[in-house]
């Protein structure tokens, strides 16, 4: 797909970019340019064209757009890592199209050729090279994301549809050095249900996940733990990480990917580099009851949340209504922190990419 080059006439100044990029922070500033494709719906199923790099604006919506009425709407979010030799790189772009497309099934929404994703990420890095962070832990968020455009009120998929890619500068998600976050068990709130759209990424989920959050904010917790009530409390994910269980004797639990959680591009490589160290990864249910026991009587050493914003950070307690959950004080050598090295490190291009995660920008 050939993208037509419409370079912003204002862009930021290098002394206001240097200024973002002393302290990029996370979500807060955004690149000058933005890459588009529009989406126009045909008999024969639709065609993707005028796609673009613009400068980086306002959206101009007609009120009655469906995205503002139905939230039919999705997105993803990768990273782009600058290297030492000053090269950028993203990690397993086509997992994060091919999420992207899965969402797009459940929504409604029509499907974007995993190759012009890949090369909408190409193009606003090539028009905002200079945006990509040079700092330990930092790097340059990219947030691909389609919305219904069609002016239209009746409930039905779009006709119209507008594919984007912005890009911002991001630092450390929990700011500062890395230590173990508490979080916060809702059992008021549920993120998804069986049928619904838990697996997708769409804006929705994240609306009707912001009750949970105030509530573990009040509760001195930065992030949310969501169970499934109706599979006897078994363990699902956080607001916007997946998470891992490791015991004293190798094995390593995570939740099965049932119909209700993220597929994390994270967990999926985390699951490849625990078995790379020969630990047994176990894919399956894990209950609220049998992280109480475990933790209990101290075969569970370590629990852990992962994604593409947060990399990999250490769970320090499990704050719930019915009493706290702790996890033991990391050790010099957990797995934890060998595996968020490893991780950091192949996104970065300190360590060997061995499993050809990398493309580059
Ligand atoms: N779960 C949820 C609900 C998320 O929003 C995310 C972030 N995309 C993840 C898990 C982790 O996914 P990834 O590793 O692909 O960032």
């Amino acid at each position: 797909m050939e993208f037509s080059q419409q370079l912003s006439t204002t862009p930021k100044s290098d002394e206001e970019r240097a200024a973002v990029l002393a302290n990029p922070g996370f979500g807060d500033h955004f690149t000058d340019h933005t890459a588009v494709i529009d989406w126009n719906w045909t008999h024969d199923g639709g065609r993707w064209s005028n796609a673009r790099i613009e400068p980086y604006g306002p959206i101009a919506l007609d009120p009655a757009a469906s995205v503002l009425h139905y939230g039919q709407e999705i997105f993803e979010g990768l990273k782009a890592y600058r290297h030492a030799d000053g090269t950028v790189w993203s990690f397993r772009p086509e997992a994060n199209a091919d999420r992207f497309n899965k969402s797009a099934q459940r929504l409604a929404l029509p499907e974007l050729p995993v190759e012009a994703f890949v090369e909408s990420l190409k193009e606003i890095v090539k028009a905002d090279r200079s945006w990509v962070p040079t700092g330990d832990g930092e790097a340059l968020y990219l947030r691909p994301f389609m919305i219904a455009t069609e002016a239209f009120l009746g409930v039905r998929p779009a006709r119209e549809v507008s594919y984007r890619v912005i890009a911002s500068p991001a630092g450390n998600y929990f700011g500062g050095e890395l230590k173990p976050v508490n979080i916060w068990l809702s059992t008021k709130y549920a993120r998804a249900g069986r049928g619904g759209t838990g697996e997708a990424k769409c804006g929705g989920n994240y609306a009707a996940s912001l009750a949970a959050q105030l509530e573990a904010e009040e509760n001195g917790c930065q992030q949310v733990l969501f169970l499934d009530p109706f599979n006897d409390d078994a363990v699902e994910e956080l607001g916007g990480m997946n998470v891992f269980f490791v015991f004293d004797d190798g094995r390593v639990v995570t939740p099965t990917l049932n119909g209700t959680i993220l597929h994390g591009v994270t967990r999926k490589s985390v699951i490849q580099l625990l078995k790379d160290r020969g630990l047994t990864v176990e894919e399956r249910k894990f209950t609220l009851d049998e992280w109480r026991r475990t933790a209990a009587n101290g075969t569970l050493r370590e629990v852990f949340a992962c994604g593409t914003a947060a990399v990999i950070t250490p769970i320090g307690q499990l704050k719930t209504a019915e009493g706290d959950i702790a996890s033991p004080a990391l050790a010099a050598d957990s797995v934890t922190l060998g595996i968020r090295e490893e991780l950091l490190g192949i996104q970065t291009g300190a360590v060997a990419d061995k499993h050809g995660w990398l493309t580059r920008l």
